[in-house]
């Protein structure tokens, strides 16, 4: 059976940063885990999906808390399970990796050049937030210090490398009132691709906490940084991509998108596989409040038969379908539902549970978005 599936590997709970809005800890569990995904299962699951699932492309992203604590023994183990499978099993599964860069050494670089075939697109993800004084409100060690100094070194040891980096930027209280510092600043660090991430944080009352921000205040900042872009664009030698102002213009011109937040298909082309064995949808559905809607089992006791079903049909092992279902009532006659697609759905869902005034500005914020980057776009081609 063929199979295009993202896992995403918590391959820990730990991290060695603490982070002020760290979602992760902050939504499921207030506590840092030291627990490590013991890599023999790990290498035992992925043999076994590459027998369930024979003609399969698998991406395996490397995720944490933060993957680089499990050390490069663990990492090589991992890579070579993946080789070995490849070979063995014809199917292609490549990695991914998602880290915070203060772990990244030349030993790290050099593990990731020697398997550079089957890293995603040759990328490495990395997390910062903006200049050194916004950096260093959200993005601390575990004593406290700044993060700065150690990833900016990191992007400049990957600017010599020949793996390319990406930027993921989480937009919060810490930056939301400085978009201008935020692009000159990214844009300087020279990687051609950079994410912006809202830091959706509230309390049981939809009160923003932990550098949260509202749906409006994002929308206005990415505005702003649209704005920017297109001043910009005469002047710039490559191209320089923003998301989710990219995957938005490509929804306007009716190519394909990649982002799940922007397609009809959304959370059922992930998985996400936990320390202890759990497989869930996304990581961004709450453990407490959603497990009906996406814990899928446990690869520990599960059956091939409902493997299979779990990773064709994800929707079947939990009530995914019917919170699909009751998340788009909303969106059926919304004049901008072809572009929007309905947006992250348990995002919406939490915004809901604490305010109502919160989940319908996640809508405000979506038209105001994307109206600005329609009207932008259709200027620039009438005077083109
Ligand atoms: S680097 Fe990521 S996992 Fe670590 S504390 Fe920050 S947000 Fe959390
Ligand atoms: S939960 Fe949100 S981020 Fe995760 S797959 Fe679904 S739409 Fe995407
Ligand atoms: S703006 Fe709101 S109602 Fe419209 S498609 Fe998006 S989530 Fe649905």
């Amino acid at each position: 059976m063929s199979l295009a599936k993202t896992i995403i590997i918590k391959s820990n709970m730990n991290c060695n940063l603490r982070c002020k809005y760290c979602y992760e800890f902050n939504r499921n569990g207030n506590t840092y885990d030291s627990t490590v995904f013991d890599i023999n299962q790990l290498c035992y699951f992925i043999e076994r999906m590459a027998q369930v699932f024979p003609d399969s492309k698998i991406l395996w992203m490397l995720h944490g808390g933060e993957p680089l604590i499990n050390g490069l023994d663990y990492f090589n183990t991992f890579v070579e399970c993946i080789k070995r499978v490849n070979r063995e099993y014809g199917v292609e599964f490549k990695i991914a990796l998602q880290t915070n860069a203060t772990l990244l050494t030349d030993e790290w670089i050099k593990a990731l050049e020697d398997n550079i075939d089957l890293l995603s697109e040759r990328i490495v993800s990395v997390s910062i937030d903006g200049t050194k004084e916004i950096n260093d409100q959200a993005r601390l060690s575990k004593s406290g210090k700044s993060s700065y100094n150690m990833v900016l070194d990191t992007i400049e040891r990957l600017r010599k490398s020949s793996l390319v980096y990406t930027t993921i930027s989480v937009v919060g209280e810490h930056n939301i009132d400085k978009p201008d510092e935020v692009f000159s600043f990214i844009k300087s660090l020279g990687s051609n691709l950079c994410k912006f991430i809202p830091c959706y944080n509230y309390d049981n009352n939809g009160t923003p906490e932990l550098l949260g921000i509202k749906p409006s205040d994002f929308a206005e900042f990415m505005c702003r940084i649209f704005d920017l872009w297109m001043h910009d664009l005469p002047k710039q030698d490559e191209w320089f991509v923003i998301d989710p102002i990219a995957t938005i213009v490509s929804k306007l011109s009716g190519t394909f998108v990649t982002w799940c937040e922007y397609r009809q298909e959304k959370c059922d082309n992930f998985v996400c596989l936990y320390p202890d064995g759990e497989l869930w949808l996304c990581d961004t559905f709450n453990h407490d409040s959603m497990r009906e809607n996406a814990f899928l089992g446990n690869i520990k006791s599960i059956s091939d038969e409902a493997l299979i079903e779990t990773f064709s049909s994800p929707g079947s092992r939990c009530n995914y379908d019917d919170f699909y279902k009751l998340m788009k009532e909303k969106c059926q006659k919304c004049d901008i539902a072809e572009y929007c697609c309905s947006g992250c759905l348990p995002c919406r869902a939490e915004m809901q549970r604490c305010s109502t005034e919160l989940f319908n500005d996640y809508c405000k914020a979506k038209h105001r978005l994307i109206n600005h980057i329609k009207e932008g776009v259709s200027l620039a081609l009438s005077q083109s």
